[in-house]
Order: structure tokens, then C-alpha cells, then sequence
């Protein structure tokens, strides 16, 4: 007979059968089926090929991680690997602004789902995430995926995506980028994307440029360009000198909206 792991579902609290909960979902994973990709220990910086995607056996309950946090990947999952494409406001040679509003997507479970990657991070054990600790904010996080409170100041999400078909858009991982700050990136899928854990932690350029863009309940805004690709590692913010184009059209708009 199989043997059982019996433990404390970290989302429901109660005892029960844990099962391997992936911390990025799998099909975020881009080459997922043929089963190999690169993920990166960001504390060591080693890269590795992976099977599976990392997964931990004592977070999650099946029905929690199948059916509540399933959820959130799936709006995410549909969203950014399928129905982004539909949505292209603006193009400027490669740069491509996407816009969906609200009857588009479902605010809460898309939001959730950044929430709830940087949580199965921070609380799981495994060495590749150990970086990550939410500290206070891993209550907060767990709060507002049960709904039971309405926080919208706390995980403020800004996307940027990269050109379809680049050969890094593979490469996963999740990392701390300003020790003071607790701003976390989440690379994957060809996606590179900005969760400030406080709103009060935003830098002004960001907020000078980025502003109008950052995930709010009315519109889901996606940033694409090659030159995010070439800037991986360095401040999104480098960007405004050679994307002018798109970002002085972004500023027109951001001036309209005038807000986070
Ligand atoms: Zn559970």
C-alpha cells in the first residue's frame, strides 16, 4: 500500500493527505511536455535542467491546490499563455501594449495567482525557494486568497512580456530584487513580472513610468518589447531611453489615468 503523508494543509489548516504541490505551476513551465527546462537556485545562481518543475509535499492539501489555488493558475494560465494575443491595443515595430478590462478577466483570481506563487514560496521549505519569506505578509497573503480581506495596497503587480519565441523565455525563477524593499520578479513563460509587496515601497521612476500599468481591478495592462529581454537583469526603468516610442505613448495614457 502506498504510504501516506498525513500533515497540515498550510491553505485550510486542517490534517490530511498532502500531495506534491508545484510552487510554479507546471504548464508555466514552457517546454513542460518534453520535461526538461532550466530553473535557477537564485541564492547559489546554478542553474539545472529540472523534470518536474520544483514541488513540495508538505504545503498542500489536493483539494486546496486542485481546487482553489487551481483556479488562480488557470486564470493565469488562460490569460497569458492563450488569450493575451486577442488583446493588443498598440504596436510600435516589436513594442506591443496589451489591454484587457475587467469583463476580460477576473481581477481577483489573476491576482491571486502572483499572490499565490510568492506564498507557496515563502512557505515552502524546498532550497530553491528558500529566499523567499514573506515574513508578516504570508498571513496577508493567505487573508486575501481566502477573501477575507480586501487589500489593495499590499502585492502590487506590473507586467512586462518578452517577443514569443526567444530561446531564454523558458528559463523559470523567482527572486528578491531589493533586499530593503521586498519587491519580488517572477520569470517565466516568457514573462517577466514586478510584485511590490507594499505600495509604498514603489520607486518614483517606476511610478513616473509605469504608473497607469500596474494590475488594478478595471485593467490588466501587459508591457512587450525585446528590450525587456536584453535588460533582464537590470532596472526595468533603464528602459526609457531606447522603447521612447512606446513609453511616450505609455505616458500620454498614464497621464489620463493619473493613478496606480
Ligand atoms: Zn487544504
Amino acid at each position: 500500500m502506498k504510504k501516506q503523508n498525513i500533515g497540515t494543509c498550510k491553505f485550510c489548516g486542517q490534517e490530511k493527505e498532502l500531495i506534491r504541490a508545484h510552487i510554479i505551476p507546471r504548464h508555466f513551465y514552457l517546454n513542460y511536455e518534453n520535461e526538461t527546462f532550466a530553473a535557477i537556485n537564485t541564492k547559489t545562481g546554478n542553474w539545472k535542467q529540472c523534470k518536474t518543475g520544483t514541488y513540495d509535499k508538505n504545503i498542500l492539501c489536493a483539494e486546496c491546490d486542485n481546487n482553489i489555488l487551481g483556479e488562480f493558475d488557470y486564470e493565469a494560465y488562460r490569460i497569458l499563455l492563450k488569450d493575451i494575443y486577442n488583446f493588443a491595443e498598440y504596436k510600435y515595430n516589436q513594442n506591443i501594449l496589451y489591454h484587457l478590462t475587467e469583463k476580460d478577466f477576473d481581477y481577483t483570481l489573476f491576482r491571486n495567482f502572483f499572490i499565490s506563487v510568492l506564498w507557496r514560496a515563502s512557505i515552502s521549505k524546498t532550497e530553491e525557494f528558500s529566499n523567499i519569506n514573506l515574513g508578516p505578509y504570508e498571513d496577508i497573503a493567505l487573508n486575501i486568497m481566502q477573501n477575507k480581506i480586501d487589500n489593495d495596497t499590499n502585492f502590487k503587480v506590473l507586467i512586462f512580456k518578452y517577443p514569443k519565441g526567444l530561446e531564454n523565455n523558458d528559463i523559470v525563477y523567482l527572486s528578491k530584487i531589493k533586499a530593503k524593499h521586498a519587491t519580488y520578479c517572477l520569470s517565466m513563460a516568457g514573462y517577466f513580472i514586478l510584485v511590490f509587496i507594499n505600495e509604498k515601497n514603489i520607486p518614483l521612476d517606476y511610478i513616473k513610468y509605469y504608473g497607469g500599468f500596474f494590475l488594478n481591478k478595471e485593467n490588466l495592462y501587459i508591457l512587450e518589447s525585446p528590450y525587456f529581454y536584453k535588460k533582464h537583469f537590470q532596472h526595468i526603468y533603464d528602459l526609457k531611453d531606447s522603447s521612447k516610442k512606446l513609453i511616450s505613448y505609455l505616458q500620454k495614457k498614464y497621464d489620463k489615468l493619473g493613478h496606480i
